[in-house]
């Protein structure tokens, strides 16, 4: 099968005073039809940038995005809109403040053509699938809750019924007790709509339960790939080990390798040579600050010269 989603050597360079910013150095990464992917990584570490590159808000340096098996600039607009849309962290930057909930929801069939009354009807259809009460429907985002204005978002991304959602930090800008409901939420979206899924978080513990499979950024690269059973419970990393072990509690019976996360995190204006994790690697020999590791083994990807032992199953 074709993935839905496909990322092919997509570098990222930004010009900046002071030299050039290495958003994204190289990443390789496939998404198939209703899978849920996962993407993590400190803040930095070029997740959102390569989020705006999969929606084709950005163009990669280099390298190329297929989104259906064709760049993602080769679409015209409507049907890019067809096929993917974003959810954002900020439901309240992302929204008109001068639309009523009805009018931004509706916007994207307007758009298309659609008649007034199938508008409504589809509105109304999403904003109860959202659990959106019918009444806010005429409220204007500075009348709603962040959690409200987040389904609002959410609505906004399904009323057209795409195949993907790119939720990026969809929850980190709510309050705590709303964060679950709008995480299960899309937990709930993505089996009835059937979605393909890539949802970004520096929250380990928000994907866990969310994903069939993660991706382990660094530095603008993916360093480990996998279903998510196996990169949570058996990480070959030594990023991803110190990644999880900061901030996931001890599982009794599952060893993960008490890896320090310490050292700063280093500026992409001037990735380290080699492997980009070597500073801070606590397993690190010659040859890491010489050579990078490239991405290996299937269906569970790693970029170490020296990875963890694999856990005998
Ligand atoms: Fe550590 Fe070397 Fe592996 Fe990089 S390649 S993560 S420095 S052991
Ligand atoms: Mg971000």
């Amino acid at each position: 099968a074709t993935p839905l989603l496909r990322a092919s050597a997509v570098t990222r360079h930004y010009k900046v005073a002071g030299g050039t910013l290495q958003a994204l150095r190289g990443v390789d990464l496939d998404v198939y039809k209703g899978q849920t992917l996962g993407l993590v990584g400190e803040s930095g570490c070029g997740k959102s940038t390569l989020a705006k590159l999969l929606l084709g808000m950005e163009t990669p340096t280099s390298g190329t995005v297929l989104v259906g098996g064709r760049p993602v600039a080769d679409h015209g607009r409507l049907e890019r809109a067809r096929l993917i849309q974003p959810v954002f962290q900020d439901p309240y930057s992302s929204l008109n403040p001068r639309m009523t909930a009805a009018a931004i929801i509706g916007a994207t069939l307007e758009v298309r053509g659609e008649r007034a009354a199938a508008r409504a009807r589809k509105v109304a259809d999403i904003a109860d699938a959202v659990g959106l009460p019918p009444h806010l429907l005429n409220a204007y985002p500075g009348q709603l809750s962040g959690g409200q204005r987040q389904r609002v978002a959410i609505a906004r991304a399904l009323v057209g019924e795409p195949e993907i959602l790119v939720c990026d930090e969809p929850t980190s800008a709510l309050d705590v007790s709303v964060q679950s409901q709008i995480l299960n939420l899309l937990s709930g979206l993505r089996r009835d709509f059937n979605l393909t899924m890539v949802l970004i978080s520096h929250n380990l513990a928000v994907v866990h339960h969310l994903v069939d499979r993660v991706a382990v950024m660094y530095l603008g690269a993916v360093v480990e790939e996998g279903a998510t059973d196996d990169v949570f419970n058996a990480p070959r990393h030594p990023y991803t080990a110190a990644l999880l072990g900061s901030v996931l509690p001890p599982t009794p019976g599952i060893g993960l390798p008490d890896i320090p996360l310490s050292g700063e995190f280093p500026s992409p204006l001037q990735p380290p040579s080699g492997c980009a994790f070597h500073p801070r690697c606590p397993r690190a020999k010659d040859a890491c600050a010489r050579e990078a590791p490239r991405m290996a083994g299937a269906p569970h990807r790693h970029a170490c010269h020296f990875p963890l032992e694999e856990i005998p199953s």
